[in-house]
Parts: structure tokens; C-alpha cells; sequence
């Protein structure tokens, strides 16, 4: 098969991390038997540096076109100036609203063979294995009123959090179609004691689960999620919440691995259903890393992890993202370590070294 891939690497170590992902999927291509037609461009601060702004129109045209799109991380010191009228960061958030990618997905698995390198027990951690999906183009970090202004008192900031049917009725089909895939267990998180959003989000969940009868529903309120994902992380599978909630329970889930470097995440336009495929950029969860750039030690493992969810949402290639995900294990099961993840940084693997043997174990 042939596929459109636009690849947007972007600043710090993006590029560093993403020519591993693309080792890697070359490797898929040549292994079975798929052409990946890459287009590349430039996105967030190299993007400012050479054309003025984080992301151009044809940029946009060229991800719009795509099948799908890989994207590497954004920003740095350099373009940090608080006074500058444009940020590497908005070639992000720009992309996400244009091609309307509503729902991310992070999955959260621990490594047995990392389990020592977290920062949490290694009895709390074993079996964790999860999906944590956050609604991304809604609720408070979007709707209007959204104001700072100055009254007879004092100062007044306003934020407005405001979700329709069709906003949760969409991610949460995410949710489900997911953990049909998985083990038939959904969690949904809101704030239903408080909030009258996510009374209609439990709501429009409670409905939806009626069109789901094989998968196991199961409400529970923001505070106490982000207790248990500490506590007991491997009674989850797979977790869907609204934007300011998912914002920060898929970063507490992303504590629970031994590094950022190992966390992959795809943003999705449209609901992966079987047999279909959607439409989503695909991007570590990570930075720019500027402590570690240039120096050739970034972990490639989230970059090559995007690859294998690139090929499972936007190009139906399953079997082809499972080798992938094998392949990452294959290697930590051999030994190989980057800095941020080995016992004795000094003797680790560098970044190609890791992709390279990633992609000659498929
Ligand atoms: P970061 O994720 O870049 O780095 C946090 C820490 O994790 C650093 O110590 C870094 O060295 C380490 N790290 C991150 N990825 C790693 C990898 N693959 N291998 C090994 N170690 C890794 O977060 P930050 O330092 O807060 O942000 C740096 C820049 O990145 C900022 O300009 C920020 O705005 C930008 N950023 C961009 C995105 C994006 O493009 N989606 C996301 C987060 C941060």
C-alpha cells in the first residue's frame, strides 16, 4: 500500500528523534512491502527563524493533505523572549484546531524492565498498561467569555467551561471504541458533584454505554482518579476525560514510566472504528529537551512508539504497529539504555544507536 506521511519535525531534539521514527518506518515499508511518500517542512522556532511565523499556510495544506502527519516538539530559549508577538508553540495549538484533532490519546505502559527506574515502587507499578484519551479542542481552554479586566474591586479573570453533546459524545466514542479493542473496561472522568459539564458528560456517557453493552462503564470524579493513578495505576485501562482534567491526569499517568522520553501520543480527527482509519497527527509527548540537544542522547522510544500508533489509527497497518512495539521491547529487553533511562549513563546507547537497533529487530 502507499501512504502520504507529512513530517514535521521541528526544533531541539524533534529532528533527533524523529529521523529515528523514520528509520524505523522505512524499515516497515521495506519489510511489508508499503511506500511511504514522506513530505518534510518546518514548524515552531526554525519555522519563525527562516519564514517569519510557526507554521505557513502551505505548511498546513501540505498536513491537511496527508494521510497523516508526524510531528516532533516545538520551542526553546531562544524563542522564549515573553515579548515576541509570535510563539514556536502556536505552530501546535494551529494545527490542532485546523485539522480538528478532538481527541488525544496517550498510552501509558511501564516497561517490566524499567519498572526499577521509576520513581514510584516497583509493586505499585506492575501490570500498568493504559489508555489515557483527553477531549483537546473544547471546554474551558476554548470557550468564550475569556477575559482579564479590571473592576471597582480589583481585577476579574474569566474563563468559560462550556462542552455540547456532540463534543463529549464524540470522544467518548474514542473511549469506547478503544477499550472494546483492549480489555472492556472505560473509565470516565468528570466532576459530576460539581459541575454541571460533566453532569451532562456522565450523562451522554451513561447513553452512549447503552450502544456498548460489552464494555464495562465506570464513572469516577477528577480527585479521586488522580489519587488512584498513584495508588492502584493498574486497575485502568483505558481513561477519558475533558480537556483541563485529561491535561493533567495523562501528565500524572506519564510520571508513572521511567522517562518522558518513552511516551508516545496521537491526536485524533476523527473516531478510529474497527476496520476504519482516522485521521491524526502523531508526536512524543515530550519537548524540545534544549539540556540534551544536539548531543545525540535523546531517547528515540516516544518518536518510534508514534510511528507504531501512526500506523495503527491513521493507516489501518496493525499488525505492522504490533512489530513495532515489539521491536522497542526487544531492544530494552537486550540491555540497550539512553542516558535517561540507563543505571550508568555514561556507557548508554546514543540516539541512533537505539533507532538502528530498534529497526533491524523488526
Ligand atoms: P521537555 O519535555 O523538553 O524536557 C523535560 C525533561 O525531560 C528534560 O530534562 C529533558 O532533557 C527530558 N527529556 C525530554 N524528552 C527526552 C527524550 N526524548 N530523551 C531523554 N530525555 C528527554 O520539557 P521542557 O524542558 O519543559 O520544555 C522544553 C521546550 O519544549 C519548551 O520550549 C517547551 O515549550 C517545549 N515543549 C514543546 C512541546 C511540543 O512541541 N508538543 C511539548 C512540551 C514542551
Amino acid at each position: 500500500m502507499e501512504f502520504d506521511i507529512a513530517v514535521l519535525s521541528g526544533d531541539g531534539i524533534g529532528p533527533e528523534v524523529i529521523a529515528e521514527g523514520v528509520k524505523v518506518l522505512e524499515k516497515v515499508g521495506s519489510r511489508f512491502g508499503h511506500r511511504f511518500h514522506l513530505t518534510y517542512d518546518d514548524v515552531g522556532g526554525i519555522a519563525i527563524d527562516k519564514h517569519g511565523v510557526p507554521l505557513r499556510p502551505e505548511t498546513m495544506e501540505m498536513a491537511r493533505d496527508a494521510d497523516a502527519v508526524l510531528f516532533g516538539a516545538v520551542g526553546g530559549p531562544k524563542w522564549d523572549d515573553p515579548k515576541a508577538g509570535v510563539r514556536p508553540e502556536d505552530g501546535i495549538l494551529e494545527i490542532r484546531k485546523a485539522l480538528s484533532l478532538f481527541a488525544n490519546i496517550r498510552p501509558v505502559k511501564v516497561f517490566p524492565d524499567l519498572v526499577e527506574s521509576s520513581v514510584l515502587k516497583p509493586g505499585v507499578l506492575h501490570g500498568v498498561d493504559m489508555v489515557v484519551i483527553r477531549e483537546l479542542t473544547g471546554g474551558l481552554y476554548y470557550a468564550l467569555p475569556k477575559n482579564r479586566r479590571r473592576t471597582r474591586r480589583g481585577w476579574t479573570g474569566v474563563d468559560t467551561l462550556r462542552y455540547s453533546q456532540a463534543e463529549i459524545e464524540r470522544v467518548l466514542r474514542v473511549g469506547f471504541e478503544l477499550a472494546r479493542r483492549r480489555s472492556g473496561k472505560l473509565t470516565s472522568v468528570d466532576k459530576a458533584n460539581v459541575l454541571e459539564t460533566s453532569r451532562l458528560w456522565r450523562q451522554v456517557a451513561t447513553e452512549l454505554g447503552e450502544e456498548y453493552p460489552d464494555v464495562e462503564l465506570e464513572h469516577i470524579l477528577v480527585d479521586n482518579c488522580a489519587m488512584q493513578l498513584i495508588q492502584r495505576p493498574s486497575r485502568f485501562d483505558v481513561i477519558v476525560a475533558e480537556n483541563t482534567f485529561g491535561d493533567i491526569l495523562t501528565d500524572e499517568a506519564a510520571v508513572l514510566t521511567a522517562s518522558m522520553g518513552l511516551l508516545p501520543s496521537a491526536s485524533l480527527a476523527e473516531i478510529p472504528t474497527e476496520g476504519r482509519r482516522a485521521r491524526g497527527l502523531y508526536e512524543p509527548i515530550h519537548g524540545t529537551a534544549p539540556d540534551i540537544a544536539g548531543r545525540g542522547i535523546a531517547n528515540p522510544i516516544a518518536a518510534i512508539l508514534s510511528v507504531a500508533l501512526m500506523l495503527r489509527y491513521s493507516l489501518g497497518l496493525t499488525e505492522e504497529a504490533a512489530v513495532v512495539e515489539q521491536a522497542v521491547e526487544a531492544a530494552l529487553d537486550e540491555g540497550l539504555r539512553t542516558p535517561d533511562i540507563a543505571a550508568q549513563p555514561e556507557s548508554a546507547t546514543t540516539t541512533t544507536q537505539m533507532g538502528e537497533r530498534i529497526a533491524s529487530r523488526l
